[in-house]
């Protein structure tokens, strides 16, 4: 029903339109005559508008509709309105979109600045293996003290008694063949004394508290060594 409605003020709307139309191109060819002189401008600006202002009975608005140069001057107004509210409407879509891209660029760099917050919110751990006895592949060492918090870590791990030194991969992962890796970071062995120590940054943030794996693996002999790592 609501259909039908609108379907017949549609074709109402088309009728309406084109008698309009029509009643314009007769006017502008002048084959009416109006009675009256020609409203001033600011009148026809008024018109042009459909202002509150305007009486439909004053005879201003009889003439206007009759006489071809008020009609060609009337339409002239409204094509420059239009053209006004295009250009506004426009103006505003521009604006919008770059209103929306600045602050998705703005939400992007915070973000990217939140990653790089001061290192007060990276802990600092030291993770010593030294006396822990090194246990290639599959059999992990007994390392039941060292734990890591859920966080941004530095960890300073000091490597087993007779480490070469050289560059190290530190991963921790769910499983002890590697999988599941959920932090990794990678650096040179510093000497200090007799040990051999890498300095890793994991991050551990939104890692679920539980039993995992630490792993070294030094890049020249791809030889890996697995740790139980409590993660609190
Ligand atoms: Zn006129």
């Amino acid at each position: 029903m609501r259909l039908n409605l609108s379907r017949a003020s549609r074709a109402e709307d088309r009728i309406e339109k084109w008698m309009t139309l029509h009643h314009q191109e007769r006017v502008l060819a002048g084959e009416m005559t109006p009675k009256g002189r020609c409203p001033d401008e600011l009148f026809l600006n008024n018109l042009a508008r459909k202002s509150k202002r305007i009486v439909l009975s004053d005879p201003r608005v009889d003439h206007a509709a009759t006489c071809s140069s008020c009609m060609k001057r009337l339409l002239e107004i409204r094509q420059v309105i239009y053209s006004r509210r295009r250009r506004l409407v426009a103006t505003v879509s521009v604006v919008t979109c770059l209103t929306f891209a600045a602050l998705f660029i703005v939400a992007l760099r915070y973000r990217a600045w939140e990653r790089l917050l001061p290192s007060s919110a990276v802990a600092v751990q030291t993770v010593d293996l030294w006396n822990v006895g090194t246990y290639r592949g599959a059999q992990a060492g007994a390392l039941g003290s060292v734990s890591l918090p859920a966080a941004k870590v530095r960890a300073i791990v000091i490597l087993p008694a007779f480490s070469t030194p050289g560059r190290y991969l530190v991963t921790v992962a769910r499983s002890q063949n590697g999988e599941g890796v959920v932090a990794e970071g990678q650096s040179l062995t510093e000497a200090a004394g007799n040990q051999e120590r890498v300095r890793v940054d994991l991050d551990l943030r939104g890692v679920k508290a539980g039993s995992y794996f630490l792993s070294t693996t030094r890049e020249q002999d791809q030889a890996s060594y697995y740790y139980p790592l409590e993660i609190r």
